[in-house]
This record gives structure tokens, C-alpha cells and sequence, in this order.
């Protein structure tokens, strides 16, 4: 399976130089899989439509986020520039779907969308003041054609478990990270050469996962309010820890991760 390493979008959170000097600039990478022909996005970042009007994204989250709002950045943009039509890309795995992941699902209306159960019923019925927040209800406004999973079908996989992804190859699969979200996921990628996994946002800079050395302390402090259940966040990034020898493990908003897979340093 070849791997794309996409940034789809870019943002200098407001009050990131003060508290968290790590995430001053921030990328969301995600993943274009060719597969036999077969394209496959790994969360889609920003979309052209949030690009044409950022209040889309929410008074609240279009202020502190702070996006640099480019309609190149967006996947739809990349995937016409790596020479493939949008309309090849027939599958979308989310890790999960605040609008920093999901806001391009709009411009992919005819690829099916697979995401943990749990997370689809936070997105379109959010329980708390902070989910509503989180989630855009027109980021789903389009009818994605929903494929979900339970994390009961999950077999082992290392310490974690893995969920078959139906109509898509055996080297792709879910695999759940709940903590940052109700029904956050990794997604993990047989690349011919070895294990990636996208984890999403369980964790945002490489040091989360150095034994002893722990997050930076602004870092510690953002996740204890980004994460809905720390503790479980926590316990995940313990069994994210033990991969380390046999896995490739990449965070969205990692900008050294941006800097080595793209070969130049964030704007
Ligand atoms: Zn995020």
C-alpha cells in the first residue's frame, strides 16, 4: 500500500506561544493510501468549505484555533494535485470527528466514511456543552455514508485491539484510542515495510511516549482539557508506549512528524 503524508490544514492557536510552546504551530496530518487502485483518506483536516467560510468551524474553536485557511491545503486540492480525481477516493477512515479531522467529508460526499460507533453518536448527538462545541453539525450536514464499528469486534493486536474495516484490505484497520474522544481510534497501515499507525490526537509531540521523560509541561496541561477522559487517554498512551519497537506511531498535530515526513519545517 503506497502512503501519501498530506497536511490539511494549519493552525497557530491563540494561546499556544504562552501555555504550550510545543503546539504554537500546529499541522493535521493525514494519510492518502493507493491501494490496487483504490484511494483511501485518513481524516481529511479542514475543508474547502470551511475554507470559504471559517465560521464554520464555530465562533469559539475559528478564534482560538486560529487556522491559516488556504484552499491548497484542503485533501480535495492535494488529491487533484498528486493527479487522482476526488471522486476516486471511496473510502474515508477517521480517527475521530472534531472539526479539525472531519471538516473535509463534505467535499468527498460519495466515499464511505468509517468511524467507532461510539464516536458517530457523540458527533450527531453530542452529550456535553463541550461536545457540542467540538463537534459542527455541518461538517455531517451532507449525509456521510456511515460505516461503524463496534469495539467489540476488535481482535488482539499487541496490547491494543483491531477492528476490521469491511470492503477495505486485511493491512487496514481501526484501532481504538478512546480518551480524547468518546470513540477516538488509531488507524493502522500495513505499508509492505512495516506497522504505522495514525493515532490521532492520543497523543500531539513524541515525548508522550518516551518512558519517563513524560509530556512537556504545557503539553500535560492542554491535554488534561483536549482529552474528555484522561485517565483512559493516559492508559492508552502506556499500551501506545510498548509498540514502540514494532510500530511507526504518528500524531496529527506533531510538526517534527510533519517536518521528517514532508522534508521541510511548518510556516
Ligand atoms: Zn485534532
Amino acid at each position: 500500500m503506497k502512503v501519501h503524508f498530506l497536511n490539511c490544514g494549519l493552525m497557530h492557536p491563540r494561546l499556544a506561544p504562552v501555555f504550550v510552546p510545543h503546539l504554537e504551530r500546529v499541522p493535521c496530518l493525514c494519510l492518502l493510501l493507493e491501494d490496487e487502485g483504490r484511494l483511501v483518506l485518513v481524516d481529511t483536516g479542514f475543508g474547502t468549505l470551511d475554507v470559504a467560510d471559517p465560521l464554520r468551524l464555530g465562533r469559539f474553536g475559528a478564534c482560538l484555533l486560529n487556522p491559516r485557511m488556504e484552499p491548497g491545503l484542503t485533501a480535495r486540492e492535494q488529491v487533484k494535485r498528486l493527479g487522482f480525481d476526488p471522486g476516486e477516493v471511496g473510502d474515508i477512515i477517521c480517527t475521530h470527528l472534531d472539526r479539525d479531522h472531519a471538516g473535509g467529508l463534505s467535499d468527498f460526499p460519495h466515499a464511505r466514511v468509517h468511524v467507532l460507533k461510539e464516536e458517530r453518536e457523540a458527533a450527531l448527538s453530542p452529550g456535553t456543552p463541550r461536545e457540542r462545541e467540538r463537534y459542527r453539525p455541518c461538517h455531517f450536514a451532507h449525509g456521510p455514508l456511515w460505516e461503524t464499528y463496534d469495539e467489540g469486534e476488535g481482535e488482539e493486536w499487541w496490547d491494543l485491539k483491531r477492528i476490521p474495516l469491511r470492503g477495505l484490505p486485511e493491512g487496514l484497520f481501526l484501532v481504538p484510542l478512546r480518551g480524547h474522544t468518546r470513540g477516538h481510534c488509531g488507524v493502522a497501515v500495513d505499508t509492505g515495510e512495516g506497522w504505522l499507525l495514525h493515532c490521532g490526537d492520543a497523543f500531539y509531540v513524541k515525548e508522550e511516549l518516551r518512558e519517563g521523560s513524560g509530556a512537556p509541561l504545557g503539553v500535560a496541561g492542554f491535554r488534561a482539557v483536549a482529552h474528555v477522559n484522561l485517565p483512559l487517554a493516559l492508559y492508552q498512551l502506556v499500551k501506545l508506549r510498548s509498540l514502540l519497537d514494532d510500530v511507526v506511531l504518528i500524531a496529527a498535530h506533531d510538526q517534527f512528524e510533519y517536518r521528517y515526513r514532508l522534508g521541510r519545517p511548518l510556516d
